[in-house]
């Protein structure tokens, strides 16, 4: 077994990490303050390559592996989670459907300018009364000549305000249910689409979660992507790829939290000594470490397993999963290593805990992770004794 990077995802690696340290972070504080995305920071990113990792690089993208795009990402959300967060819609939700159901008009249509950072992208699934249930969603599609029209209502939809493409699910048939759902690529800038109410939210601050309304939006036949009933596997297929970006991202925040708390325990003195210097404290920091460790390693080997083409579902879901619960558990005990000044904005250790939280919701709950990962498991164990 070789835990070695390639020469690309170190350099990967490597860009991310500067950009995180020199332009995200600093003002990290500040986006999460004022709400709102750096447009600026987004194009530089894209033009370090960071918004098309795994993108083939005829389509505008890196064209690297899906390692080096976890990578990317887990360095970007050491950073600033928000706009690590637009990284992986772009990355994960937006371009892999494409990639991998698109037709060559469509690739060449919608995905360089995503890579470029020129256009925003979102992804658009859950409604009010369809989360866990995805499958029970009610977005209607009706064919009608060479269009399909879209009625009813989105929720949750991460930049959905400000995306120019967005890949929204409908249903062509509620009978049918998850066989009767279609995947679209929608124009945002078409009549008929409008953005309703946008989420107060815990974290994430600076990356808006909108409410859509489509009212007879006509999206032509040609922004069909993949076959009519196809929708849904399309959907749960993207949500693979987006688990392992979200195992990476509180990988990311997880150890930024901890370096905080290192430090910190260095420098800070009670009782005549270094906090660091208790016991207390350093088997926090070494359990923290252990979490992190473990949590990176599962996270690039579900990414590994992508680029081998084995299967990755009960990965990916262990990935999210266990990268989400101990990323709250790390930021939760940074706080505690900070004590006072934890619970302030001062040191970002709050504003981490407050972003991390969202990792275990978020694209498919924790417990719908687990029923992914008994699932499988099952799955092989029935195998394993026939
Ligand atoms: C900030 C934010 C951004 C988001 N961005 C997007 C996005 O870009 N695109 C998109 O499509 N969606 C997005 N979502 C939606 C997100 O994926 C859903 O919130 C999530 O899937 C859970 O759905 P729900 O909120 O309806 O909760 P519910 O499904 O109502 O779940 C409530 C509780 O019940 C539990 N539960 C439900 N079913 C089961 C079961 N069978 N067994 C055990 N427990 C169960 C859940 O785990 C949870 O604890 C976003 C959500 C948030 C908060």
């Amino acid at each position: 077994m070789n835990f070695a990077l390639t020469d690309e995802q170190t350099f990967v690696r490597d860009v991310a990490r500067k950009f995180a340290d020199e332009k995200l972070f600093p003002r990290a504080g500040e986006f999460d303050h004022n709400q709102k995305l750096d447009r600026n920071l987004i194009r530089e990113m894209a033009e370090l390559g960071l918004m098309g990792v795994k993108v083939p690089e005829q389509y505008g993208g890196a064209g690297l592996d899906n390692l080096a795009y976890a990578i990317s990402i887990e360095e970007l959300a050491r950073g600033c989670a928000s706009h690590a967060l637009v990284a992986a819609v772009h990355g994960s939700l937006f371009a892999m459907p494409i990639i991998e159901h698109g037709t060559e008009e469509q690739k060449r249509k919608y995905l360089p300018p995503v890579c470029s950072g020129e256009k925003m992208a979102a992804y658009s699934l859950s409604e009010a009364g369809a989360g866990s249930d995805a499958g029970s969603l009610t977005l209607s599609a009706q064919d009608d000549g060479d269009s399909y029209v879209l009625n009813g209502t989105k929720l949750w939809v991460t930049h959905g305000s400000i995306a120019d493409y967005i890949i929204v699910f409908a249903t062509v048939n509620r009978e049918l249910r998850t066989k009767g759902i279609a995947a679209f690529i929608v124009e945002a800038d078409k009549p008929g689409f409008q953005v309703g109410k946008n989420e107060v939210k815990m974290g994430f601050k600076a990356s808006p979660t909108a409410e859509l309304i489509f009212t007879d939006y006509r999206v032509p036949k040609a922004n069909l992507l993949g076959q009519v009933g196809r929708g849904f596997n399309i959907a749960m297929e993207t949500l693979n790829h987006g688990r392992i970006s979200v195992g990476a991202q509180s990988v990311g925040m997880a150890q930024r939290a901890f370096e905080i708390a290192a430090r910190y325990s260095l420098d800070r003195k009670q009782f005549g000594a270094a906090i660091s210097t208790f016991q207390a404290i350093q088997f926090k920091l070494a359990d923290m470490q252990a979490k992190i460790h473990s949590a990176r390693l599962v996270t690039y080997e579900a990414a590994w397993r992508k680029d081998q083409g084995l299967p990755v579902a009960k990965n990916a879901a262990i990935a999210k999963m266990y990268g989400s619960e101990i990323g709250t558990q790390v930021a939760h005990q940074a706080i505690q290593i900070l004590g006072g000044f934890g619970y302030t904005h001062e040191y970002n250790v709050e504003r981490i805990y407050r972003d991390v939280r969202l990792c275990e919701i978020f694209e498919g709950t924790n417990e719908v992770q687990r029923i992914v990962v008994a699932r499988e498991l099952l799955k092989e164990a029935a195998e394993a004794v026939r």
